[in-house]
């Protein structure tokens, strides 16, 4: 038998979930902020998310009040929920706290309209205030489904770009490892003919020397990527100058041997970053500053500086962006686009007397892009070069640390996202 549908409980139902729709969304927000230990304003960061909402309320009193008609794929209420996931990810969510957060809408839901039936407000015998019931619960059903499987993509799609990152990274560390080993083998075998001049002998000694100093450039990457915090969504350890110390400290040696001079700005901005990626970007940023200076010149500094960018946006998102800048001999224009790539090496060694493996600009790149930032070198006309990346922040604190607070910015501690 076909089950009529209650249309006039319904239209009472979706008009008191219209009108009470901003309290529904408060007991939502508490119930949410009571169980995950994040602030409420971060919940919903910006009012723009805030307002989504009341709109998946709306659109759950519309699909009750419509019997007879679905949410529309890819209309307003879906949409909203699939940004809502997508939020949840950027969050660092995990898909048990996204479900809890629908189970505790659609509880939200019920015992609202379970007051209004002890209060005589919503009048109509057991049968159709099921039906009508099943409706809401449907509709939260829906909204789950969607925000849940944008989540659910999103992360997907992140594990794929991990996945092939990774792949391309091991191939481009084992071929610059074998090449290396390979060498090392030869020269060291060769050392003991006796037939070698002393003059070949220097060589080959020289190609160790180079060879392993190569190989320890690889294996202090290394390092440093295996300490890079695997959800860089979540890390944070250091202040940006800690960092940028830590890098310059690493270096003490190389800059003297060149007679380069490091300058770290004092206004570095104290942002939190995640130590072991700052200090493998700002390490063979400024390892390469000293390497190609201009021997030409008796003055030769490497500057790094920074600076914050905060926006008001719908996701309020800010941007610190680190700069090495360096009075050396500057890339060709020719050679400037592909200096991010693989092996890529824009000097030769007949040029410039230094050696190296055309691998430490990809790793930058390559971590920074897994951080979701970006990489990428400037050419001032009076000469030298910018070597600078970006790393993406969401945090107010950052803008409030940064000096550029938003107006509704409330500092707190770092969001450790559990729920009971
Ligand atoms: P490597 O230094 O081992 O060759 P990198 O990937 O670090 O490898 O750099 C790639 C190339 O980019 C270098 O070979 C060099 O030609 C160029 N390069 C990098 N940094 C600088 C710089 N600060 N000034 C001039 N050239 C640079």
């Amino acid at each position: 038998m076909p089950v009529t549908y209650p249309v006039e409980l319904a239209k009472a139902v979706a008009g008191s979930l219209h009108s009470a729709r901003e309290e529904i969304v408060a007991r939502w927000l508490d119930r949410i902020n009571a169980r995950v230990n994040l602030d409420i304003g971060k919940i919903f960061p910006t009012e723009e998310l805030l307002n989504h909402v009341p709109l998946l309320i709306d659109g759950i009193a519309e699909y009750v009040e419509n019997g007879d008609e679905e949410i529309p794929q890819g209309g307003p209420v879906l949409a909203k929920a699939m940004e809502l996931g997508e939020l949840r990810h950027s969050q660092g969510f995990d898909a048990y706290q996204i479900l809890k957060e629908h189970e505790i809408l659609g509880a939200i839901l019920f015992s609202y309209m379970l007051e209004r039936v002890e209060a005589g407000e919503l009048e109509a015998g057991p049968r159709d205030l099921i039906v009508v019931s099943h409706r809401v619960a449907h509709a939260v059903e829906m909204i789950r489904q969607a925000t849940m499987s944008h989540f659910l993509r999103v992360s997907g799609n992140r594990i794929k770009e991990q996945e092939s990152r990774l792949r391309r990274f091991n191939r481009m560390v084992s071929h610059e490892l074998k090449n290396r080993v390979g060498a090392i083998r030869g020269a060291s075998a060769l050392l003991t003919e006796s037939w070698l001049s002393d003059e070949d002998r220097t060589r080959f000694h020289r190609m160790l020397i180079e060879n392993s100093d190569a190989l320890q450039h690889v294996l202090d990457n290394l390092e440093a990527l295996s300490r890079i915090d695997a959800d860089a969504r979540q890390a944070r350890n250091v202040l940006l100058p800690q960092a940028v110390a830590e890098a310059v400290r690493q270096l003490r040696g190389a800059d003297d041997a060149k007679g380069v001079l490091i300058a770290v700005a004092e206004d570095l901005p104290p942002i939190e970053v995640d130590a072991a990626a700052t200090e493998l970007c700002v390490s063979n940023y400024v390892s390469n500053a000293i390497k190609y200076c201009d021997h030409s010149k008796l003055d030769r500094w490497v500057k790094v500086d920074a600076d914050y960018t905060f926006t008001s946006g719908p996701d309020g998102e800010g941007e610190l962006r680190v700069f090495v800048r360096d009075n050396g001999i500057g890339v060709p224009p020719e050679a400037r686009g592909r200096l991010f790539d693989e092996y890529y090496r824009a000097h030769s060694e007949t040029v410039t007397d230094v050696s190296g493996t055309g691998i430490g600009l990809s790793i930058v790149r390559e971590t920074v892009a897994s951080m979701g930032g970006k990489s990428w070198a400037e050419f001032p006309a009076e000469g030298g070069s910018i070597f600078a990346f970006s790393l993406p922040s969401r945090r107010q604190e950052d803008a409030a640390a940064a000096g550029t607070p938003r107006a509704d910015a409330t500092p707190t501690k770092l969001p450790g996202l559990t729920f009971e």
